[in-house]
């Protein structure tokens, strides 16, 4: 198609977009135009700081640092869409879930006080030995802990372990792992040298049921020192479990994405993107091309702060 580079073509077809409805998007980030537009824009805008930490009544466990929305000046090459400048504002409110029904959860305080500092391995282990949530851990094959190599600077955060994880005992390895890794190569980054793949549950929920938020509480402490131990420069955060998990919010991802949040990671506030899960985009393809345009903001974040 006219305007369009080989490479353009090439990042479609990765992430398996047909052209045709690309090419009719108005807002269509990878145009000649958005492209110069986006490399024009400077914003930097400030929303009221998020009422989150005052109002929450769920544990410490994540800190959201703050909604600020700061989008330094473009430096670097990377394909951006306008929409990850637009200043949004907002306030987060505490997850108040009355329909979650509560699992049995009995969490062992002495292996998550281990767990608290324990290094890498040590955290695996932990995790494997956790019996907290009966319902998962008395139907789990495996647990999936993550998989992270010392490199990795940017970290997504998905769900939990689906039946090919728990199979596995890998992160994102059935479908939707293979449409996430098609976005990373298409960025240029690599699964476990430059991006952790981890999840806020390290069990499979039988039938792939949502987490409950007690199964959230119980996990959240490996989840803490998983993200101690990455020390990521930038989070990204896979839909809606993970970032209400991790930014103590019920707001949906159409309204989180675009926009880059923070949470607090070893007393830093970590840039943070949230976008929608990849088995989303499978259901809802026209969307994929939202995953593009926020894990291109979270590259542009990672090469700033490189
Ligand atoms: N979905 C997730 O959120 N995580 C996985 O590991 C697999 C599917």
């Amino acid at each position: 198609m006219a305007g369009y580079s080989k490479e353009t073509a090439r990042l479609w077809m990765a992430m398996d977009i047909g052209p045709l409805w690309i090419g009719r998007d108005e807002d269509d980030p990878l145009s000649p135009q958005s492209i110069a537009k986006d490399s024009t824009a400077k914003e930097i805008t400030t929303a009221p700081k998020s009422v989150a930490e005052q109002n929450s009544t769920h544990s410490d466990a994540f800190k959201p640092a703050s909604t600020v929305n700061k989008t330094p000046p473009h430096e670097h090459s990377v394909l951006t869409s306008p929409e990850s400048h637009k200043p949004k504002t907002y306030e987060l409110k505490p997850i108040r879930r009355s329909s979650a029904e509560p699992g049995i959860v009995e969490v062992d305080s002495e292996l998550l006080t281990r767990a608290q500092n324990a290094d890498w391995k040590t955290l695996q282990t932990l995790v494997s030995q956790c019996t907290a949530c009966k319902a998962l851990s008395q139907s789990r094959l495996s647990t999936v802990f993550g998989t992270a190599e010392k490199t990795a600077k940017m970290v997504i955060v998905g769900e939990a372990p689906g039946r090919d994880e728990d199979l596995q005992g890998k992160p994102f390895v059935g479908k939707s792992g293979e449409l996430l890794e098609n976005i990373l190569r298409s960025l240029g980054l690599r699964r476990g040298a430059d991006v952790a793949i981890i999840n806020v549950l390290k069990c499979r929920p039988p039938n792939n049921r949502d987490p409950h938020d007690n199964e959230i509480a119980a996990c959240a402490t490996f989840l803490t020192r998983q993200l101690e131990l990455l020390d990521p420069k930038v989070i990204v955060l896979s839909g809606r479990i993970a970032s209400h998990a991790l930014l103590k919010t019920e707001m949906s991802t159409g309204r989180l994405r675009g926009q880059t949040h923070h949470i607090e990671v070893n007393g830093k506030p970590i840039p943070t993107v949230v976008t929608y899960h990849p088995s989303y985009l499978l259901r809802s393809p026209t969307e994929k091309i939202c995953a593009w345009r926020d894990f291109n903001l979270a590259k542009k974040l990672l090469l700033e702060l490189s």
